[in-house]
């Protein structure tokens, strides 16, 4: 067993659970919560623990931690002190119970779900995905006897329709990529709930500071770190959050991962010994998941991610803010036939984003270049977009303070057939942007350059 402390690695993090934590404000949270200084160097900064283990104070010591009975540091692939301390700022912001910290937001997809569904089991999820999300539904959860259906995240009745009496979770992303579709969290959450199965959020685009999916619903609460969270485009990451809102002990044989007797952790069922601190998932999934296949978050990069979360909301503020004067001035232009924005009058989603993104709408989002009425004429309008940009980079990523430009049909969403192409609302024509953090000026100007010269 190397667990690595629950009773730390997944500490109560809500507002009101620590003395420290007594309602305070985000941006409070985001710079102290979980480092006090207390090494002898007292180091103001949380420090790089840059160490595969640590040492027991005797041979009790270490059979006391093996079991869980008490709370130390054991061996790093569960957790290192660093990123200790970037579990429990992330779960404070979403407010949550409990985090768990990955190497990147691919694995915290997938050991959140494995946690909630085995072989045989099956899961709802809305089309509109990220598109590594997709290939590990259809094809790696697919082999491994996990089966996904996909619905329209916006259509209640086939949400509803979809759900069998071996379904385990509903997934889908609070704010999708690329086209910025909102989704009504609440809603879904409540299908869920009728469901007797817990509502996952991706909530990798828009942040906590944008919106917190457990506000309005949602039980369980992933990211890719390696976007906004983390925010410079230097390190991977990822981290599942437990809002710990979802009673698994009601229904008991639907969930005995949690509920009957722990082969790891002799004489206690998961439920028993931390479903009352919300924290039984994020010990499952430390001591099972992250244990057993090794997608650990090295000390360096929880330092640079916990770099990245002192300033989320002003880069989330101003992200927001010149994404939305981008959009304007795509919103309208000539070569430019629609902006999938929804700060924008006339959008699908702008009721929704009134609703769930009060704070400012994410960066990330896309317009369809205009079409020149012949297929292979405007795919090679769109390279000529895509190559005439010189200050916005072609890049695979999002969420990085500098401004990026993608083309989801050949790109991130290449492995995707035509007809969910379609289903996510992706042309061929459309071009994805995730607007940085330089003069927006800037930026539309070089996007004006490109279009013009297409
Ligand atoms: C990037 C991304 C992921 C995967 O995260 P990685 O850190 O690249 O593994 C998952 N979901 C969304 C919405 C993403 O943008």
């Amino acid at each position: 067993m190397t667990a690595t402390n629950p009773d730390r690695a997944a500490a109560p993090a809500t507002s009101s659970s620590t003395p420290s934590g007594a309602s305070r404000g985000f941006a409070t949270e985001q710079v102290r919560r979980g480092y006090t200084p207390g090494t002898p160097q007292n180091a103001v900064a949380t420090p790089i623990y840059q160490t595969t283990a640590y040492e027991f104070a005797s041979l009790q010591d270490a059979a006391d931690i093996f079991a869980l009975r008490k709370a130390g540091n054991l061996y790093s692939r569960a957790a290192n002190p660093t990123q200790l301390v970037f579990e429990e700022r992330v779960s404070a912001l979403e407010g949550g119970t409990a985090a768990v910290a990955v190497a990147s937001g691919q694995a915290a997809v997938a050991v959140a779900l494995l946690a909630l569904a085995k072989n045989g089991e099956h899961i709802v999820a809305a089309q509109q995905l990220y598109g590594g999300t997709v290939d590990l539904f259809q094809e790696t959860f697919a082999e491994w006897g996990i089966e996904v259906d996909f619905v329209d995240q916006d259509d209640p009745q086939a949400w509803r329709a979809a759900i069998r009496p071996t379904t385990r979770a509903l997934f889908a992303e609070s704010v999708t990529n690329p086209t910025a579709q909102v989704l009504d969290v609440q809603l879904v959450a409540d299908i869920a709930h009728a469901a007797g199965v817990p509502l996952v959020i991706d909530n990798t685009v828009a942040t906590p500071y944008l919106q917190r999916p457990g506000a309005h619903g949602a039980d369980i609460v992933v990211h890719s770190a390696t976007k906004y969270l983390g925010g410079h485009g230097t390190s991977m990451g990822g981290v599942v959050v437990d809002i710990g809102s979802f009673d698994f002990g009601a229904e008991p044989d639907r969930w005995p991962q949690l509920t009957r007797p722990y082969a790891r952790i002799p004489g206690v069922t998961l439920w028993e010994r931390f479903g009352a601190d919300g924290q039984a998932l994020a010990v499952l999934i430390k001591t099972k998941y992250v244990h057993d296949l090794g997608p650990s978050l090295s000390p360096f990069n929880s330092f640079q991610l916990l770099q990245g979360l002192e300033t989320l909301d002003l880069r989330m503020g101003r992200h927001a803010a010149s994404a939305l004067a981008v959009a304007r001035f795509l919103d309208g232009h000539p070569d430019v036939a629609v902006v999938h924005h929804p700060g924008l009058e006339g959008n699908p989603w702008a009721d929704a984003a009134r609703t769930y993104l009060p704070q400012g709408i994410p960066a990330v989002f896309s317009f369809d270049v205009a079409s020149t009425g012949d297929a292979a004429a405007d795919l090679a309008r769109v390279h000529r977009v895509v190559d005439g940009l010189s200050l916005v980079k072609l890049v695979a990523n999002i969420g990085d303070a500098r401004s990026l430009v993608a083309h989801p049909a050949s790109m991130t969403h290449s492995h995707l057939s035509p007809a969910q192409l379609a289903d996510a609302g992706i042309s061929p024509r459309t071009v994805r942007l995730s607007i940085g953090l330089e003069d927006p000026a800037d930026l539309i100007a070089d996007l004006d350059q490109a279009l013009r010269r297409s």
